[in-house]
């Protein structure tokens, strides 16, 4: 049956602590010791997340608290019910737990509480820049207008940065089950928020989907002086990677878990220096692996691959930014040069200066020793 490898995946953000549990692991006490010292590692590097859709940061409290402030209706009984429908098997019944989630957001307020949050979450992991996706579509086509969704985001990346000191950038996303029609006039509802975004990407369903649906669009939004990163590789093949790079000439690639199907194309990224947004625990979640024993991540870095470590949609797949480096130091041979080379790739992808760069690079090696 497909997709029952995500059903009974470990729920990581609800663990926490420093300390890993070795009944699971065959591990003896120096080996414990070792992984415990990374896990203590992990979590106190600095590091940037690339790849958080704001909305995935909903969690099932904040969405009965939102519901009962704007008098939505959901068809829970409580957290606990909410909780469980987070149990999906596939990409497709995450979205469509996910755009029902939405439905709780329709004021300014909504909009900066969901986003404060996740800054203050993220804070604790001492994520100290974040790069956030919206799906303004999804918002839209419920009515709330732009200045509603982007006020609201703004607001809360202005008080982490000032209260908090992450910086930030804003991603708007384009929903590509969608038409590029579609895309098109958001984008033009946009131009008068334009100098409120830092780049454009592409998310949602991706099987059907191509990235070369969206080549004219993308191309305008490059001659509006945006970057450009777009989901790619991750239930789609390899050719989605390569058409992402040609016909979009993203910046970077979300995911991209499927580009190690084609060894050229491997070449190719690692020459051009391209990032990949990875993301473990939705990986797992979503069956793209089947076991995190299995996740390529060490493979990319093996190879030469810019890859970071993300959490994507956390409040559904099971865990923040650190809960996805304990998964990762659980179950693949982690090393603390692995550590570093993910925490430094973070701030390599990052759409902020070099100088902000160099800052980072030296909190990092501070850390290190
Ligand atoms: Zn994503």
């Amino acid at each position: 049956m497909p997709g029952t490898c995500g059903s009974d995946v470990k729920w990581y953000a609800s663990l926490g602590g420093l300390v890993i549990d070795s009944s699971e692991l065959a591990l003896d006490d120096e080996g414990l010791s070792l992984k415990n010292e990374l896990l203590r590692l992990a979590q106190r590097m600095p590091k940037a997340e690339l790849h958080l859709h704001i909305e995935g940061t909903l969690e099932p409290e904040m969405a009965f608290r939102l519901a009962k402030r704007n008098g939505v209706r959901l068809h829970y009984a409580d957290v606990d019910s909410l909780r469980a429908a987070y149990a999906f098997n596939n990409l497709q019944e995450f979205l469509d737990v996910y755009y029902t989630g939405m439905s709780v957001l329709l004021k300014e307020e909504d909009f900066y509480d969901l986003t404060w949050a996740y800054l203050q979450r993220v804070h604790q992991d001492n994520v100290v820049h974040v790069e956030i996706f919206f799906d303004s579509q999804g918002h839209l086509e419920r009515g709330i207008p732009l200045n509603v969704q982007i006020g609201g985001i703004r607001r809360a990346l202005k008080d982490g940065k000032q209260q908090l000191g992450i910086s930030s950038k804003l991603i708007l996303s384009f929903l590509r089950h969608l038409s590029e029609e579609h895309a098109f006039e958001t984008l033009d509802l946009a131009e008068p928020f334009l100098d409120q975004l830092d780049g454009f990407g592409l998310d949602s369903s991706e099987m059907g989907h191509p990235p070369g649906k969206f080549a004219r669009v993308f191309a305008r939004c490059k001659d509006l002086g945006f970057r450009i990163t777009a989901h790619a590789g991750e239930e789609g093949p390899a050719d989605y990677v390569s058409q992402a790079l040609d016909l979009l000439q993203v910046d970077r690639i979300d995911h991209g878990n499927h580009s190690l199907d084609d060894a050229a194309l491997v070449q190719r990224l690692t020459t051009e220096g391209k990032t990949l947004t990875v993301c473990p625990l939705s990986n797992l979640k979503l069956c793209v692996v089947k076991a995190m024993d299995q996740h390529p991540l060490l493979s990319m870095l093996k190879r030469g691959l810019k890859a970071t470590v993300n959490s994507d949609d956390p409040a559904y797949f099971g865990g923040y930014v650190n809960d996805n480096y304990r998964a990762l130091i659980e179950h693949l041979p982690v090393t603390r040069e692995d550590l570093y080379q993910l925490a430094q790739n973070s701030f390599d992808g990052a759409w902020v200066s070099e100088e902000e760069k160099a800052k980072h690079l030296h909190d990092l090696n501070r850390v290190f020793g």
